[in-house]
């Protein structure tokens, strides 16, 4: 007989907020365009989800402003794409050490725009946002060596448009490939999320980037739609969800303009009878807490193997009610609040229709705060592959549990989705990790960890979650005319 005899602590963090003081926010933001902020016709302002209180009045741009942003961008583009490719370089390793130099003003801010914990914004957002223009500042002058050695050119002008869940680190994967490559850019940030974009705008001015190279537009979906539809843009990339990328791609069938979509997806997180089950608890935990689901690779379907499906479902709960949910600014903080009060909507339309075609809801008992948009870490079990929880992508932190019992099994409910963007897959058996791997149709398979990125690496997706990559020198390719 064993008895287990353990001291038992009862305890709780103090709070540990981050300071806001050091923080250069402005009132107002006018529209970056020409390398000055100028100023709009109509403001809007940005809300902290957090609290619900306004940080700043945002300019948001119309069509004559997109006018003005492709003038300039077209203007610029010749000069941009014929410097030395060593002088173009230091341009992007000069915006890669301002965001380092910024980087606790720029995590405060992201954190306090979007809602997302401090320590992400931190310890991910920020960091891999310098590492991408470090990363691309290195390929300026081997641009022939990403694309197998082909003589290349830069496509012109570019329109990107980004959503809300990672605003600057989207930016960055955006730009700085696009700028490496010899084009100039307009970028279009979220409607919730402008704040770190419009920093970024003052960091591009500081590092006297030429007027016209980058121009920065905060507006709605009709401002993205007006962008894409513009004359004189070589490219659109945009990132967001599968409606809208079907709605640009059917806008520029039959046009020249270039196309990458990122978009949606409903991500399988696979864990074997084999795994290290504490382990793969942790990375479950990752793969659909981190930025509270708002995550287009979130492991939002958990598929258990039977024989251990129990045991991991009780140690995921465990863990679960071990996550703190609250102030995003607080340094101990594991899932913040709801990026606004329509996607809160959104995830409760989803969890509640879940509980109405029958699976099982299980939400983590936590005071939250009076204020803000909340919602506890929640998972379902009786989950059926046919309930909208299972199929649908709830971009919140909610997590739907399927069983397999074989490895073919597995596979094949992995890959019953129209979306194909990441998975997971726990295992010991590294045999085993690759040949699922390989049969899995999705853009990125992580092997004993989930959503690790890294600028070197390419991410994007099959079926509806999009064509494209970006990241790495795949990443160069959707910014370059092959010449011959
Ligand atoms: P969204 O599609 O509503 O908006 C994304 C961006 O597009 C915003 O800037 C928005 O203003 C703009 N937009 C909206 N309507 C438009 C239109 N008709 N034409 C042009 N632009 C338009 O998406 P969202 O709710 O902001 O973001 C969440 C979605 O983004 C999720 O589906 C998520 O999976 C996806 N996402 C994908 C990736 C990826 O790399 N695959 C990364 C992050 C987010």
């Amino acid at each position: 007989m064993t008895t287990e005899t353990r001291t038992t602590i009862t305890w709780d963090y103090a709070p540990a907020p981050e300071a806001t003081d050091h923080i250069r926010l402005k009132d107002r933001y006018g529209l970056f365009i020409g390398g000055e902020f100028v100023p709009s016709e109509r403001y809007v302002p940005t809300i902290n989800p957090a609290t619900e209180e306004p940080i700043a009045e945002i300019a948001w741009a119309g069509p004559q402003d997109v006018q003005r942003a492709i003038e300039a961008a077209r203007e610029a583009q010749p000069r941009w794409a014929a410097l030395p490719e060593r002088e173009r370089a230091k341009y992007l390793f000069r915006i890669a050490r301002l965001i380092q130099e910024r980087s606790r003003e720029l995590a405060v801010v992201e954190t306090m725009d979007g809602g997302k914990p401090l320590r992400e914004s931190r310890d991910v957002d920020i960091p891999l946002a310098a590492a991408h223009f470090f990363h691309y500042a290195g390929w300026v002058d081997k641009l022939v060596y990403g694309v197998n050695a082909r003589e290349v050119r830069p496509l012109g002008v570019v329109g990107q448009i980004v959503p809300w869940n990672f605003p600057l680190l989207m930016a960055a994967w955006k730009l700085a490939p696009a700028l490496a490559c010899g084009n100039t850019a307009i970028l279009k940030p979220a409607e919730t999320t402008p704040l770190t974009a419009l920093l970024l705008g003052e960091i591009i001015q500081e590092a006297e980037l030429p007027p016209g190279t980058v121009s920065i537009l905060p507006g709605d979906g009709a401002l993205g739609a007006q962008l894409v539809r513009a004359p004189g843009i070589d490219k659109i990339a945009f990132t967001g969800s599968t409606g809208v990328g079907r709605d640009i791609q059917a806008a520029l069938a039959g046009q020249p303009t270039r196309l990458t979509l990122e978009l949606g997806g409903k991500s399988a997180n696979i864990v074997f009878e084999d795994a290290a089950l504490d382990q793969a608890v942790e990375g479950i935990v990752n793969g659909i807490f981190f930025n509270q689901g708002h995550v287009c690779c979130a492991g939002s379907r958990l598929l258990i193997q039977e024989s251990v499906q129990h045991e991991v479902i009780n140690k995921l709960w465990r863990r679960m009610s071990l996550l703190r949910v609250g102030d995003p600014l607080d340094k101990n903080t594991d899932v913040g609040a709801i990026n606004s009060a329509e996607q809160l909507q959104r995830i409760e339309a989803l969890v509640q229709a879940g509980e109405e075609e029958g699976a099982h809801r299980q939400s983590v008992a936590c005071e939250l705060p009076a204020r803000g948009y909340w919602f506890a870490p929640t998972l379902f079990t009786d989950v059926s592959p046919v309930h909208r929880i299972a199929k649908e992508e709830i971009f919140g932190p909610v997590v739907s549990v399927l069983s397999f019992r074989t490895q073919a099994e597995a596979i094949e409910k992995a890959n019953n989705s129209p979306y194909g963007l990441a998975a997971g897959i726990w295992t010991d058996k590294g045999a085993k990790a690759f040949e699922v791997a390989s049969a899995l149709k999705a853009g990125v398979v992580w092997q004993n960890t989930y959503n690790h990125f890294d600028p070197t690496a390419a991410f994007g997706g099959y079926k509806e979650s999009g064509f494209g990559r970006e990241g790495g020198p795949a990443g160069l390719r959707p910014y370059l005319e092959i010449v011959r």
